[in-house]
């Protein structure tokens, strides 16, 4: 495998490119998105030919892991293509290609994804509770992402939940959690909300839980080690004791782990964050169409996007003003999770 030659400013080596493929999705989560919302037009979003231009520039430059995002990557007319252009490179210059779903289309493409190269999925999952799965997504049902996710495991996926942990909402939710997953054999992450793009009625700071508190309870009640497993990502990983099963916590605002970003993500239009809380950017988009450039100007560009890659994120949490800071103006949905 490759070590990347995509450096940036602070010495760290980036060699993982987050790709969203689409900024629509089937549910409507009420910390990511507004009711709502107005999605991009086709002719916005990266055509596949165009992704995979771009994909082809970072994996030359050493990066050997992608994951598909959207919006919901899944609901994108014939993703299975695109992934398949990828698969090529699984095993060689790619140690990994893998998704990060709400799990909705599971069951009709788990089959084809694991042909396509993808071993492990990340699926989004906040409740376990029908009525409050139906309150956190406005439109979703739990069966249906349940059932995903067995058709999932029945491929032979690995699967990884992310559960995003809101105050009053699922915060009596984390040990039912904890106990399906060490049931399931799913690792599980939970992970702090982010100020991230208007949705509604702004009411991120009802919902904020510090995962903090979240981790002394947890550890009141299992047994639980710090491990120094790393994704090179902001999670930062427990075991189980007598378990396989690692429990992440992401917590962009109780703490930031920026020293050992390795990551950078594409929007579904094609323009690359740098930072997924700061607004450095390049729009491939605009390069791609305006100046039909070579494999070699690709490259140039994506280093110059790195050299300009920011030290860190500006989220945090205020206790002595109970007051969020650093909001993007940008939803998780658009630019990928
Ligand atoms: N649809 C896919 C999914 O649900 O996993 C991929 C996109 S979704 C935007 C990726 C992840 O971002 C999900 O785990 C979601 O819960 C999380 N997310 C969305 N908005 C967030 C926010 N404001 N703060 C923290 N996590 C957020």
């Amino acid at each position: 495998m490759n070590k990347s030659n995509l450096i940036d400013p602070y010495s760290r080596q980036i060699t993982y490119l987050r790709l969203s493929v689409t900024d629509r999705c089937d549910l409507r989560c009420t910390y990511c998105m507004s009711e709502h919302m107005q999605f991009l037009s086709k002719k916005n979003i990266l055509t596949f030919e165009e992704m995979f231009k771009v994909c082809e520039g970072f994996i030359e430059l050493g990066v050997n892991k992608i994951r598909i995002t959207g919006g919901e990557p899944l609901v994108r007319k014939n993703i299975i293509d695109f992934f398949m252009m990828l698969q090529p490179f699984v095993g060689s210059k790619l140690k990994e290609l893998t998704i990060t779903t709400n799990g909705t289309q599971l069951k009709r493409y788990s089959n084809a994804l694991y042909k396509a190269g993808v071993r492990r999925v990340n699926v989004s999952l906040d409740s376990l509770d029908n009525e409050k799965f139906k309150e956190i997504t406005r439109i979703g049902k739990l069966q249906t992402v349940l059932d995903g996710i067995k058709a999932a495991k029945d491929s032979g996926l690995k699967v990884k939940i992310n559960c995003v942990a809101l105050k009053n909402i699922n915060e009596n939710e984390i040990e039912p959690f904890i106990d399906w997953c060490l049931k399931e054999e799913f690792d599980l992450t939970f992970i702090e909300t982010m100020p991230m793009g208007d949705i509604g009625n702004e009411n991120r700071l009802s919902n904020f839980l510090s995962l903090d508190d979240v981790k002394t309870k947890i550890k009141g009640k299992y047994k639980l080690k710090d491990i120094d497993y790393s994704s090179g990502g902001p999670a930062r990983y427990c075991k189980f004791e007598g378990s396989k099963i690692k429990l992440g916590f992401i917590t962009p605002l109780s703490h930031n782990f920026c020293a050992t970003c390795n990551r950078v993500r594409i929007d579904a239009t094609g323009v690359m964050h740098q930072c997924l809380g700061q607004s450095n950017s390049i729009d491939f988009r605009k390069i791609l169409r305006s100046s039909n450039p070579s494999h070699q100007d690709i490259i140039e560009y994506i280093k110059i996007a790195i050299s300009d890659k920011p030290e860190k994120h500006s989220f945090g949490f205020d206790y002595s003003k109970m007051k969020i800071e650093g909001k993007i103006n940008r939803h998780m949905s658009m630019t990928g999770g």
